[in-house]
């Protein structure tokens, strides 16, 4: 029996046949080991998500599904998805996806993957739109895969937004998460550096918000970061300078000539530097208040000015 079955396998490889004998649950077994081998965290979650991404079926699907076989193309399919997450590829990269304030967002590696932290710009900047009357206008800066601005666009039927990158390709990728939300109309995206591109539009002082996540790891870290952020995501999109802080900086000095009496700018951050940011706020009289906001890990995240 065993040495027939053996014989029948050789036959099989020999005469190249695909293997048939490969369940959904073996093959995500296989792969979660694949994956954790290589220090991949999450190991078999990421090996279900390959899979069903494959499949294009959901998490449930597969829990149901799980004795089903996995062949031909489907089974090359998840093994070179695998593969590429073995290599520490973002899962995000390779199904092209991420959600974000309960949107799908498409991400490519010319974006970074928005993350869950980032959404309280989102949630202060809705609590600050609350309070304001008529339509607002919103500057997105360091704009990347455009969720801020797209989500803001969602929340905020009334708002117009400008969006910069100093990425073509993002911009691209913006303008694709835009049109898929139906906010396209709204969001205006320029290409360039921070507020550059809006030199000659007259925003001057007419500005209600301006948000932004923009790059804020130390140019000496970059070393200590997960090979998924070190390797895959862009590297414009992280780094600021030796400091961390080198785009706040510049964002905090040209803010006050767009914002308007009140506007407000608010900027996530990186662990550690609400210090020097505040210091750089209390500088410049143009400002009046700030606060710094909490993330859910209780890491200060996000700052709050207010112009005067
Ligand atoms: N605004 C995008 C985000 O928050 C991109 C930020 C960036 O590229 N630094 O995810």
């Amino acid at each position: 029996m065993t040495s027939w079955w053996i014989l029948s396998r050789l036959v099989r490889v020999r005469l190249q046949f695909p293997v048939f004998d490969v369940t959904l649950i073996e093959a995500i077994n296989n792969a979660a080991q694949k994956l954790s081998e290589n220090g991949v965290s999450n190991a078999r979650l990421d090996a279900e998500l390959l899979l069903s991404h494959v499949l294009n079926k959901n998490r449930a699907w597969l829990i149901t599904h799980i004795h089903d076989a996995l062949e031909g193309k489907n089974l090359q399919f998840f093994e070179g998805a695998v593969d590429r997450r073995a290599r520490r590829e973002p899962l995000q990269y390779i199904i092209g996806k991420q959600e974000f304030w309960g949107l799908e967002f498409r991400v490519t590696p010319d974006v970074l993957i928005p993350r869950p932290e980032t959404e309280l710009i989102i949630e202060s900047a809705l609590a600050i739109a609350r309070d304001r009357h008529g339509p607002l206008t919103i500057i997105d800066l360091c704009t990347g895969s455009g969720c801020i601005a797209v989500s803001l666009a969602k929340e905020l039927p009334s708002a117009q937004i400008i969006a910069t990158d100093t990425s073509e390709k993002a911009l691209g990728v913006a303008r694709t998460n835009a049109r898929a939300q139906n906010v396209a109309e709204r969001i205006r995206f320029f290409e360039g550096d921070l507020f550059e591109p809006l030199e000659t539009l007259a925003v001057h002082g007419r500005v209600d918000i301006i948000v932004t996540n923009p790059p804020y790891i130390r140019a000496g870290d970059l070393n200590t970061l997960q090979a998924e952020v070190r390797d895959y995501e862009p590297e414009t999109a992280l780094i600021a300078g030796p400091d961390g802080t080198e785009v706040h900086r510049r964002i905090i000095g040209a803010a006050p000539h767009y914002l308007k009496p009140r506007g407000i700018l608010i900027m996530e951050m990186g662990m550690g530097q609400s210090g020097a940011l505040a210091a750089m706020i209390r500088e410049q009289e143009q400002y009046g208040s700030f606060e710094v906001l909490k993330d859910l890990a209780g890491i200060e995240r996000v700052l709050v000015a207010r112009k005067r």
